[in-house]
C-alpha cells in the first residue's frame, strides 16, 4: 500500500511516524487545557473532542471524546471503529471539502503534552518471545532445561499490575525489595541492583467477553499496539519468582507509548508466526497471518549524554501472536475487558544485538555493554534514560507509535520515609 497523501503537508514526509496511513489515537492537554481525545497526523493532532462538537465527527448520541481516556470509544464496537477511521481519512486527505474547518482543530504536537490515552483495567504479561525465554531459561537453568516443557504448547502469562501502567516520559524510581545474592544465606531488603528493561509490544483488548475466544474472535477483538517497557528488577524476581513467577519484581512500572496504533493501520504489516516445533492444539492454531513486521529498537542514554542503540530487533520474532495469547488468557472463561492490555513478552532476535533485555545483551551481567559516551553498563544506573522506538515501514512511509521513554531516578534513601537519596 502506498501513502496517502494528506492536505497536513507534515504528513507526508516518507519518514513522518504520523501519516494519514496510521491515525493514532492518543490523550493531549495543551496550557490550561483538559486532558482530552486527539489523533495524529504529521506534527499536528487533531483535536477530535472539538471536531465532535461542531459536527464534523457524529459517532454517538453522545460525546465520546472530551474524556481523557479512548475506552467509551471503543467499547462501540469494530464497525464504529471502521466508521471513524474512514470519516477520518475524508477529513484529513487531500482534496477535502472540509479542509478550511478542520484545520481550525489542528493544534501543534509540540505545544501539547500525553497522557495515558486508554483506562487500563487489567494488566497481563506473557513470555511469548522464543529466543527471550531460550535465552533467559539458558542463564538459570542450563540449555537443555532452557524451555519449560509447556512452552511450545501454550503462551505463559502472569497476571501484572494495571496501577503501574504509565505513559511515555514518566520517570521511574529504583525499586527496594528483598534479595538474596548468592553469597549468602539469607535475604536482605535493599535497593535492586538489577534494574533492567523489557522491550515488549502490548496489545489492547477492545470487546468485553465472559466466554471462552477462538483465534479469529481474539484478533477481531484487539483494538491495537503500543509499544511497552516492561520494567524489571532481576535480582527481587530471582528470589521471588519461584515457584508462582513474578511479583514485585514487575510491579514497580510499565511503561506504554503515548499512540494507540490501530489495527487498521497496521493490517498491511501482518505477517505469519515462525514455524511450530509441535504442532498446536486446536484452540490455540493460526488462522492466518495475526504478528507484524515492526521493526524496533532501545536506546540508552546516561544522564547528560548521548543516547546509544543497544538493540534491534522485530515483532515478528514472536512465537505467539496477541490473538493467540488472548485466546488463550480466555479459555477459563475469564472475563476480559475493554481497556485490558496484554504485554507480548520480551522481543529478543536470534543474534547478541537483537535481545530484548539488558539481562540477555549483558549475559547476566558477565559481559558489559560499552555505550557511545564510553560508558559500560551491565543493568540501569541511576539518571540512564531508555527509550523505545517501533517502525513498520511500507512503500514510501512509516507507521510509529511515539517513542516510549523513561529515566531511572534513584532509590529514597529510607523507602518508608519516601526521601530521595
Ligand atoms: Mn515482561
Amino acid at each position: 500500500m502506498p501513502l496517502m497523501k494528506s492536505w497536513v503537508e507534515s504528513a507526508n514526509a516518507p519518514d513522518c511516524p504520523f501519516p494519514l496511513n496510521n491515525l493514532p489515537y492518543g490523550v493531549f492537554s495543551t496550557v490550561g487545557g483538559e486532558e482530552r481525545c486527539g489523533v495524529a497526523i504529521g506534527d499536528m493532532i487533531l483535536d477530535i473532542a472539538a471536531a465532535e462538537e461542531t459536527g464534523l465527527v457524529s459517532i454517538a448520541s453522545t460525546p465520546v471524546f472530551d474524556v481523557p481516556y479512548w475506552n467509551d470509544f471503543i467499547d462501540l464496537g469494530g464497525a464504529i471503529w471502521e466508521t471513524l477511521r474512514a470519516r477520518l481519512i475524508e477529513l484529513l486527505s487531500e482534496g477535502s471539502d472540509d479542509q478550511e474547518a478542520v484545520a481550525q482543530l489542528l493544534i501543534p504536537m509540540a505545544s501539547a503534552s500525553l497522557h495515558m490515552p486508554i483506562a487500563i483495567s487489567e494488566y497481563t504479561d506473557f513470555y511469548a518471545g522464543r529466543h527471550h525465554a531460550q535465552n533467559v531459561g539458558t542463564m538459570f537453568r542450563g540449555p537443555e532445561n532452557a524451555l519449560p516443557p509447556n512452552w511450545l504448547h501454550i503462551p505463559i502469562g502472569y497476571n501484572g499490575r494495571a496501577s503501574s501502567v504509565v505513559v511515555s516520559g514518566t520517570d521511574v524510581r529504583r525499586p527496594w525489595g528483598q534479595l538474596k545474592s548468592p553469597e549468602h544465606d539469607l535475604p536482605a531488603f535493599l535497593p535492586s541492583r538489577r534494574f533492567d528493561i523489557e522491550l515488549e509490544m502490548g496489545a489492547i483488548v477492545g470487546a468485553a467477553s465472559e466466554w471462552p475466544l477462538t483465534v479469529q474472535e481474539a484478533d477481531d477483538a484487539i483494538f491495537g499496539y503500543v509499544l511497552l517497557n516492561d520494567w524489571s528488577a532481576r535480582d527481587i524476581q530471582a528470589w521471588e519468582y519461584q515457584p508462582l513467577g513474578p511479583f514485585q519484581a514487575k510491579a514497580t512500572a510499565t511503561s506504554i507509548s503515548p499512540w494507540i496504533v490501530t489495527k487498521a493501520a497496521l493490517e498491511p504489516f501482518r505477517c505469519d508466526t515462525p514455524a511450530r516445533e509441535f504442532e498446536l492444539l486446536d484452540h490455540l492454531k493460526d488462522v492466518g497471518p495475526m504478528l507484524y513486521n515492526i521493526d524496533l529498537d532501545v536506546t540508552m542514554a546516561p544522564q547528560g549524554k548521548p543516547a546509544t542503540t543497544i538493540t534491534r530487533t522485530n515483532y515478528n520474532e514472536m512465537y505467539y501472536s496477541a490473538a493467540q495469547q488472548l485466546a488463550h488468557h480466555s479459555t477459563s472463561g475469564c472475563p476480559m475487558n475493554v481497556g485490558d492490555l496484554l504485554g507480548s513478552g520480551t522481543i529478543s532476535g536470534p543474534e547478541r544485538a537483537n535481545r530484548g533485555s539488558l539481562l540477555e545483551l549483558s549475559w547476566g551481567g558477565k559481559e558489559p555493554l560499552t555505550l557511545d559516551s564510553g560508558d559500560t553498563r551491565t543493568f540501569i544506573e541511576d539518571g540512564d534514560t531508555l527509550t523505545l522506538s517501533g517502525t513498520a515501514k511500507g512503500d514510501g512511509f512509516q507507521i510509529g507509535f511515539g517513542k516510549c521513554t523513561g529515566t531511572l531516578l534513584p532509590a529514597f534513601k529510607d523507602p518508608f520515609k519516601r526521601q530521595p537519596s
